[in-house]
């Protein structure tokens, strides 16, 4: 078993650090630093194959034996932390590696093990009955690049926790560093005496492979964390889906809010991996009351603000106009801006400023590019309000019925409720950045899929399981 040592570690950090001084590529989505990774497959089938044995397996396996498997990934995810934050934004290009290997730590302990799955007893005249919480079997998980390392873990573990094995699909402009949160779930199980090969991936994920493991008799449950296209994909495979999709987080600040810190917090939120997280602040909508106040504390916080010609210069270039299926013109965002630093996307319309700023910030109208489009980048559009009435009701169009995040920064219980029942959010964040709705300097268990469509929420393991019922008429009463 090829666990990993500290002193390894520091090497392959050190070595990527200085830029990997040989000037090769030291990983594909088979190998890394020569080592190869376990649990990558060229063929869907037969990785599927390989993760039902993965699943037999953990069967036979008690609780308690999962569990020292789950303990082992919490471990390996520590201690690897830096090298997958590393790797994840050299692979995409995308996000900041502090943050990244910050989400790594988050889902190291934040998210539930087996002591999420809780079976329910019912007693009564007629005797008792036991509801307990059972595995699917082989779960199948495409996994976005955007948290592609957290996610596989996350999902991994929560899966794992319900009794299941799990074939990956990975996004495949991530699959080195997904593959490689692969190889870890495997060396953790092998290192905890679980089987070698636990979770699977591919050498080369395509939609062709993710179409074989949609249809595939073998995969009894499908869970997919991505944009509208593949969530869209996967609920009409006819197979029981969890679909983890897009957002577009609204914020209101409105003139009761403790201005000061939702400037901060806002900024915080909004720059957190480079604005990639899909619960991250994606618009502003500030009571004009207060709205030069808290732009100034934007800008003590790292915000640049451009002015309304640079905010549409820089909108041509971070959205793309193509024609899709229907022969329609429609914008989408650049993947080459996606995740980028606030300074790189800057020097885009010629603006040449430091690292130091971490943001853009722009005053624009309710229809601008910026406040329609799920952008993922640090751009932030502030949209001037003149009541709640007003803010709630641009907050809610903007996020356009995804239900999936909003926030707000507010003293006002009236306003904040109104806000929160309006919007129909499966997050709503009060009075701190975004990344406290999944559980960062915020009560509650992590997640890096949240399931709006399909309800689920927050997931963790009890969302990947079935409910079975055993009925005992008559009898094993004790009162
Ligand atoms: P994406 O939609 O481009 O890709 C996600 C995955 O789906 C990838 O593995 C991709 O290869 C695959 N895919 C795309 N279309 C497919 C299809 N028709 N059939 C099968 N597979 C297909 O996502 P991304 O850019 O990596 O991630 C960003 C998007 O995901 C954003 O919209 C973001 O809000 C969303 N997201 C949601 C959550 C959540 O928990 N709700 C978490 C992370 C990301």
């Amino acid at each position: 078993m090829a666990n990993i040592t500290e002193a390894e570690i520091r090497k392959i950090v050190e070595s990527i650090i200085k830029g990997n001084t040989s000037g090769a590529k030291n990983y594909s989505s088979t190998e890394y630093n020569g080592r190869k990774l376990i649990g990558i497959y060229a063929d869907m089938n037969e990785a599927i194959d390989a993760a039902e044995r993965g699943y037999r397996a953990v069967r036979a396996m008690t609780v308690e034996q999962r569990e020292r498997i789950i303990t082992e990934i919490r471990r390996l995810t520590v201690a690897e932390a830096p090298i997958m934050a590393e790797m994840g934004v050299a692979e995409t290009g995308m996000g900041k590696v502090e943050h990244k290997r910050l989400k790594h730590l988050l889902v190291a302990d934040k998210t539930p093990g087996t002591e999420d799955i809780v079976s329910e007893a019912r007693t009564g005249d007629s005797g008792l009955t036991l509801t307990e919480m059972a595995p699917f079997g082989v779960v199948g998980a495409i996994t976005p690049s955007t948290n592609p390392s957290e996610t596989v873990i996350c999902n991994s573990i929560g899966m794992i926790a319900a009794g299941n094995g799990v074939v990956f699909n990975p996004h495949p402009g991530a699959i080195c560093v997904s593959n490689y949160a692969v190889d870890l779930v495997n060396r953790a199980s092998a290192a905890a005496g679980g089987p070698e090969v636990l979770v699977c991936s591919m050498v080369k994920p395509t939609m062709e492979t993710a179409s074989i493991m949609q249809s595939h008799p073998k995969i009894r449950l499908l869970v997919c964390t991505g944009g509208p296209g593949v969530v869209r994909a996967v609920l009409s495979s006819g197979k029981k889906a969890i679909g983890a999709g897009a957002g577009n987080p609204p914020v209101i600040v409105d003139d009761t809010a403790d201005i000061r810190k939702a400037g901060k917090d806002i900024i915080d939120g909004c720059t957190f991996d480079n604005n990639l997280p899909c619960i991250a602040e994606k618009e502003v909508f500030a009571f004009s009351n207060i709205a030069d106040e808290l732009i100034s504390e934007m800008q003590r916080n790292g915000a640049y603000l451009i002015n309304a010609e640079q905010a549409d210069k820089l909108a041509a270039i971070v959205l793309e106009e193509k024609t899709n299926k229907a022969g329609k013109t429609v914008k989408t965002v650049s993947r080459s801006c996606v995740g980028r630093d606030a300074d790189v996307l800057l020097a885009k319309i010629g603006v040449s400023v430091d690292k130091s700023v971490r943001c853009i910030i722009c005053e624009t109208d309710f229809m601008h590019d910026f406040v329609q489009h799920e952008l993922m980048m640090p751009i932030l559009p502030i949209v001037r309000v003149s009541n709640i009435e007003e803010a709630i009701e641009l907050a809610c169009k903007a996020e356009h019925g995804n239900r999936h995040t909003a926030h707000m920064h507010s003293k006002n219980i009236d306003n904040l409720s109104a806000f929160a029942k309006a919007v129909e959010t499966t997050i709503f964040v009060k009075n701190a950045p975004s990344y406290a709705g999944i559980g960062f300097g915020g009560e509650g268990h992590t997640t890096f899929t949240i399931a709006g469509p399909t309800g689920e929420g927050i997931t963790s393991a009890r969302s990947f399981t079935r409910k079975r019922r055993c009925v005992m008429a008559d009898s094993f009463r004790i009162i």
